[in-house]
């Protein structure tokens, strides 16, 4: 038997899952009388806040909330119109200049200029560099939005 009060943790443990408890603990709790008043303010405390009502609000928060998201809806979905009709006009634009300038760019890459393929591709590079290092911070502050 132990001579010490029980900790909150074997109080919480006696009141809430008397099966798991240590011998020890039953023990002192049927033979002291604070730990006893202990387990029972617990068990006090644990009915009176299941006997709390659910909070209800004043107002019709789904509601509200379901207004929200149809004004932003409704922004969006025209933006994203605009992108998608500049997506599909700037590859209208690549593609017909692909076409209309295909001879020109087979006779440059058949003539052997290094000088000119080393310039192209270090312009490529340096696109693509700039095009990743903004989706790496775009995906960063989107992830901080997320707080993860
Ligand atoms: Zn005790």
């Amino acid at each position: 038997m132990k001579n010490k009060h029980l900790t909150d943790s074997e109080i919480q443990q006696f009141a809430f899952d008397k099966a798991e408890c240590k011998k020890e603990v039953v023990e002192h709790i049927s033979s002291c009388s604070l730990c006893k008043q202990r387990v029972e303010a617990y068990l006090l405390l644990s009915t009176s806040i299941k006997s709390i009502p659910d909070p209800a609000l004043g107002f019709d928060l789904s509601n509200r909330v379901m207004m929200q998201f149809d004004t932003t809806s409704k922004k969006k979905t025209l933006l994203d119109y605009f992108v998608y009709a500049f997506i599909i006009l700037s590859i209208t634009v690549v593609g017909f200049c692909i076409a209309y300038f295909s001879s020109v760019f087979i006779n440059w890459f058949k003539g052997n200029s290094t000088v000119s393929m080393a310039f192209l591709i270090c312009i490529a590079l340096s696109i693509l560099m700039i095009l990743i290092i903004d989706i790496m911070k775009s995906h960063s502050r989107k992830m901080k939005m997320l707080k993860f």
